[in-house]
C-alpha cells in the first residue's frame, strides 16, 4: 500500500506525513503517485481480453501532475469544460485522446475543441448536436459524435451523484435516442462514432452498469438495422471506492461482463473512471488548533474546513480522519472535526473516536478525488497546497495561495 502506517506514523508512500505538514504547513493534500497508477494499470489489465480506452475523468483530480502521471500511462481523458482541455494539453495530453462531456458546452467551447481535433463530441441533447453540426459546418470539419445516452437505471447511489436516472438533467432520454442519432445521420458535418452512458458515481454493485450496458446493446440493435453503426461503446465512470466499509468494487467481475456483452459485437470499449483511479491516492492533512468541550459535544477544530474539503458538508460524505502520529499517551474522546468557517455545515466528520491534542495533525483519508477540485475561497481562505509523492520525491504539484493570489482579481471602489 503507497498511504500507510509504518510504526504508528503515517505515510505516504516514503514519506511521513508529519515531516510533510511541517515543512509544508496545513492544510495541505498529498498525492501518492505510485497509488494512481496502480488503480488506472488495474482496470487497463482487467479490460485486457478486449480493444479498450481508460477515459480519466479529468473533474476528480485535474491538477496537471496528476494528469501528467496519466499522460504518462498513455491515458485517455473525459473532460467536461474547455478548462479541462487546457490542462490535458499543459499536461502533455494529446488532443486526439479528449472526449468532451458535459450538458452545457457553449459555441466557443465547442468551436475550440473541434479546431483542436479531439476524438470525440459526448453529445448531451438534440440543441446540441445541432449546434455542433453548425459550427463544424462552418469550420469545414467533421466533427465525431456519440449520443449519451440515459438509460433510466438505479445506480444505487447517492441522489447527488446517481445520474442515469430520467429525472436527470443528463444524457438523452430513452424515447429520443433513435431519433437524435437519425438527426446526426443527416448532418454531413458530423460522422457517428459512439454511443456512451454514465450512470452515476461511486457505485459499489456492478448490476446497474450490466443493467446499462444491455439498454445500450438494445439501441445498438436497433439502430445498426437502420444502417446506423458505431466504432465505440462508452461505459462511463462511476466505479466506487471504500471510504469507510464499503465492499470493494468488482472491477475483474464488471470487465469480464463488458468484455462478454461487447466483445461479439468487435466495437472497442470506453470508460471514464475518476474517483476509482485518485480518491485513495490522497489525503488532505490538517492541524488541530483547538479542542472544545461541552456537555454534549466535543468539538476538534482543525484548519481544514468546507472550503478545502466540501464532500462531508455536500454529500454527507463519510472520510476516515486519523491521527498521523498514533500514541498510548493522549486520552481519546468522540469529536466532531470541525472547521472555522462560519456555517454549521462545516465539518470533516461527526462523532469520531480521536486520541488527539491541540497541535496534533490529522489526515482526512480519501480525499484525491473531488476534494481539491471542489475546494473554493469562501470566507477568504486560501487554497492548500498540493504535493505529489513518487518514493521519497516530493513534487509541489500547486503551491500554497497567498492572499495577493485570492486578491489579485479584485478592485475596491
Ligand atoms: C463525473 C463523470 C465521470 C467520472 O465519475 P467517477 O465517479 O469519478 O468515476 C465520468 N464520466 C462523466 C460523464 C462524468 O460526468
Amino acid at each position: 500500500m503507497s498511504i500507510e502506517y509504518r510504526n504508528d506514523h503515517l505515510f505516504v508512500e516514503d514519506l511521513s506525513c508529519q515531516d510533510l505538514a511541517k515543512k509544508y504547513g496545513t492544510p495541505l493534500y498529498v498525492y501518492s503517485r505510485a497509488h494512481l497508477e496502480r488503480q488506472w494499470q488495474a482496470i487497463d489489465q482487467a479490460l485486457a481480453a478486449i480493444d479498450h480506452k481508460i477515459c480519466y475523468a479529468v473533474k476528480a483530480n485535474s491538477n496537471l501532475a496528476v494528469l501528467s502521471v496519466l499522460v504518462k500511462l498513455g491515458s485517455y481523458f473525459d473532460v467536461v469544460s474547455i478548462g479541462e482541455i487546457e490542462r490535458v494539453l499543459r499536461a502533455g495530453g494529446r488532443a486526439d485522446r479528449i472526449v468532451f462531456s458535459g450538458v452545457g458546452k457553449t459555441t466557443a467551447e465547442l468551436n475550440a475543441a473541434l479546431k483542436l481535433g479531439i476524438h470525440c463530441f459526448n453529445v448531451e441533447s438534440a440543441a446540441e448536436l445541432e449546434r455542433l453540426a453548425a459550427i463544424a459546418a462552418t469550420l469545414g470539419l467533421i466533427a465525431p459524435v456519440s449520443v449519451r445516452v440515459n438509460p433510466d437505471v438505479d445506480a444505487k447511489t447517492h441522489p447527488y451523484i446517481s445520474t442515469g436516472l430520467k429525472d436527470n438533467k443528463f444524457g438523452i432520454i430513452w424515447d429520443e435516442i433513435e431519433s437524435v442519432y437519425q438527426q446526426a445521420a443527416q448532418h454531413e458535418s458530423l460522422k457517428i462514432v459512439g454511443i456512451d452512458c454514465h450512470i452515476g458515481s461511486q457505485l459499489t454493485e456492478v448490476s446497474p452498469f450490466n443493467d446499462a450496458i444491455d439498454k445500450l446493446l438494445e439501441v445498438i440493435g436497433r439502430l445498426s438495422k437502420q444502417g446506423i453503426s458505431f466504432q465505440h461503446i462508452d461505459l462511463g465512470g462511476g466505479f466506487g471506492v471504500t471510504y469507510r466499509d464499503e465492499p470493494t468494487f468488482d472491477l475483474q467481475g464488471y470487465a469480464d461482463a463488458v468484455v462478454e456483452k461487447i466483445g461479439p459485437l468487435g466495437l472497442s470499449v470506453m470508460v471514464e473512471p475518476g474517483r476509482y483511479i485518485a480518491a485513495n491516492a490522497g489525503l488532505m492533512l490538517v492541524e488541530v488548533q483547538y479542542l472544545k468541550h461541552s456537555e454534549h459535544k466535543n468539538f476538534c477544530i482543525v484548519d481544514g474546513s468546507m472550503s478545502e474539503l466540501i464532500r462531508p458538508a455536500l454529500y454527507s460524505a463519510w472520510q476516515r480522519i486519523d491521527a498521523v502520529e498514533l500514541s498510548s499517551d493522549t486520552p481519546s474522546d468522540v469529536y466532531d472535526v470541525v472547521g472555522p468557517v462560519c456555517e454549521s455545515s462545516d465539518f470533516l466528520g461527526k462523532d469520531r473516536t480521536l486520541a488527539v491534542k491541540q497541535g496534533d495533525i490529522l489526515a482526512v483519508q480519501s480525499s484525491g478525488a473531488y476534494g481539491f477540485g471542489m475546494a473554493s475561497n469562501y470566507n477568504t481562505r486560501c487554497r492548500p497546497a498540493e504535493l505529489l509523492i513518487d518514493g521519497d520525491k516530493v513534487h509541489v504539484a500547486r503551491r500554497r495561495e497567498s492572499l495577493d493570489d485570492v486578491l489579485a482579481l479584485e478592485a475596491p471602489l
